[in-house]
Formats: C-alpha cells, structure tokens, sequence
C-alpha cells in the first residue's frame, strides 16, 4: 500500500518548484512577530542522500537541483531557495537534498509550532529523529488528510498548510478537494499551498478546476497557481510532465517573487524545446 517512497524523486524538478514555494512562503511568515503554525501533512522523512541507492536510481535531481547548485546569477528567490540546500549540506558539494520540513526547520523561529504527518513508519521514524531537538514540533504517524481538521484553526490564527500528497493512488486527488473545503470552513485565513503532478489524465487535468471552485467562495485573498512544465509523455501519454503548487490565500509578494523565477526555471529544468511556466493570479 505503502509504495512511494519520496527518496527515489528527491530533488528533482517538482521538488524544486514545491520547497521554492514554500520557501518565500515561510519567509514571509516570519516578517511578523507572532507565532505561526505550519502543519506538513504528508511529511516524507526530511532528508535524502542523494548518493543512495533510490536517488541514484532514476537521478531524478541532475533535472532538478543539481542544475542550480551551482549557478551564481539566479534570481534572488531562487538564490535563497538554493543557499537553504546549500546550508543542507554543509556549504560543501550537494550530497543531501532537504524535504519540505528540513526546509520548514531552517526558516521557522522557535515560537513556531510545526506539525508533520508521515505515514510511513520508516520515514517517519527518521524525521522524528531529525526533529527531536526541535521545541514546538510533533511529528505524527497518522493519516495527514484526516488529522488536519485536528490542528485547524491553529492556536494564533496564523498558519500555513502543505498538502503533499503522492497520487499514486487516484483517490488522493478527491481527498485534496475533500480536505480543501473542510480546511477552508474551519480556517478561511489559512495559507494551503497544494502541491500536484502534471499527468496526462483526467484527475490531474481537472485538479486546478476543482480547486479553483472550492476556494473561491470562501478563501479571504483568493488564490495563486503557478505551474513549471519541463518534459512531454510519453508515446503511450505515461510520464510526469511537470507539476504546480495551488496557494490559497496566498502572501501578495509571491507573484513577483515566482514570475522573477520562472524563465530560469524553464531555460534550466526544461527538457525539451516547448518547456513552459503558468502563473495566474484571483485576488478575493
Ligand atoms: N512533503 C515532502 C517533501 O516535500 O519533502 C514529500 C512528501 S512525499 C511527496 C509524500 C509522502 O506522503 C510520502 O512520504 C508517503 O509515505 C506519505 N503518505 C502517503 N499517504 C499519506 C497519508 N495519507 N498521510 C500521511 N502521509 C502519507
């Protein structure tokens, strides 16, 4: 049941554009003083050595990470985004990729509580051994999408949730929609950013729709969705062509910072002439 695991993709485009997102998110987060909650609710492990046996696998991040380690004269969100790997890993060569709440565990204060679900005992063993040290942090072996209306609304008001689900299994994609609406009814404010894999079928192709109409009746700044897509399917339409991040009630800074992003993101990750971004916008 179990079968994803998130260190044979780590690093790779989709992650890129996903722990990006996030990034200016949390930055933003942070301007004010008072405490935020991040609830992660499908948290991976929170680190993958990119040298291991399921990385080397496919070496999804050569695609991804890999071809910005190194580059000087990125955008400056990209830039951070890239010197959050870089303080990954020692400042030394890129050895080890950090997940969404390695990311989160860099850029929030202590006041801030961070909340993790990760189903998989393996991996969630591993994070809650990175996070021990961490004050304000539970990391949870539950079901991410039934937990989160537990943590909703959080105790300051002010939160941010990441719905990464895996898809492998297409009832996820119903569940994402499911989990928006009610999160939305408990927390109108709330910043969900949703993370979601661009596939040549059905459920993937009407994701952005779905979502579009669950936030717009009652989300207080409205939405953001930006998309980065770097290869075309295969013959047979198989294949990850890219992916997006849906953002409800998202930071008013994040369009810049992503459209500043974006064509380097193209020209860097792209895998085939017509690679392309979409960023489009509904403020409430
Ligand atoms: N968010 C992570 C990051 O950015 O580094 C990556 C997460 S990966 C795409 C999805 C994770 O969800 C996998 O580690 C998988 O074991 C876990 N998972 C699958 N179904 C879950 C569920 N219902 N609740 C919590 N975790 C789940």
């Amino acid at each position: 049941m179990l079968a994803y695991r998130h260190a044979f993709h780590a690093g790779n485009h989709a992650d890129v554009l996903k722990h990006l997102v996030l990034a200016e998110v949390l930055r933003y987060m942070a301007e004010k003083d008072k405490a935020y909650t991040l609830v992660d609710t499908h948290a991976g492990a929170g680190g993958y050595a990119l040298d291991g046996r399921y990385a080397q696998k496919n070496a999804e991040h050569l695609g991804g990470i890999a071809a910005l380690y190194s580059r000087k004269d990125l955008p400056k969100p990209l830039h951070d985004y890239v010197e959050l790997v870089r303080e990954f890993n020692q400042n030394g060569p890129l050895k080890q990729y950090p997940g969404s709440p390695a990311i989160a565990y860099m850029l929030m204060r202590e006041q801030d509580r961070l909340r993790c679900y990760e189903l998989h005992p393996t991996d969630q063993r591993i994070l809650a051994s990175y996070l021990d040290e961490r004050p304000n942090t539970q990391v949870q072996q539950q079901d991410g999408f039934a937990a989160l209306k537990g943590e909703l609304p959080p105790p300051s008001r002010r939160g941010v949730v990441l719905i990464d689900p895996p898809y492998e299994i297409k009832a996820d994609y119903g569940k994402v929609i499911a989990t928006l609406r009610e999160s939305l009814q408990r927390f109108a404010d709330g910043t969900f950013l949703i993370w979601y894999p661009q596939l040549q079928i059905l459920e993937s192709a009407q994701l952005v729709q779905r979502l579009k109409s669950a936030t717009e009746p009652i989300a207080k700044k409205g939405w953001l969705h930006v998309r980065l897509s770097v290869a075309q399917a295969d013959e047979r339409g198989f294949g990850m062509m890219g992916s997006g991040m849906f953002v409800v009630n998202p930071p008013f800074v994040l369009h810049d910072k992503l459209a500043e992003c974006l064509p380097t993101l193209v020209d860097t990750l792209g895998q085939y002439d017509d690679a392309n971004y979409l960023l489009e916008q509904q403020t409430a």
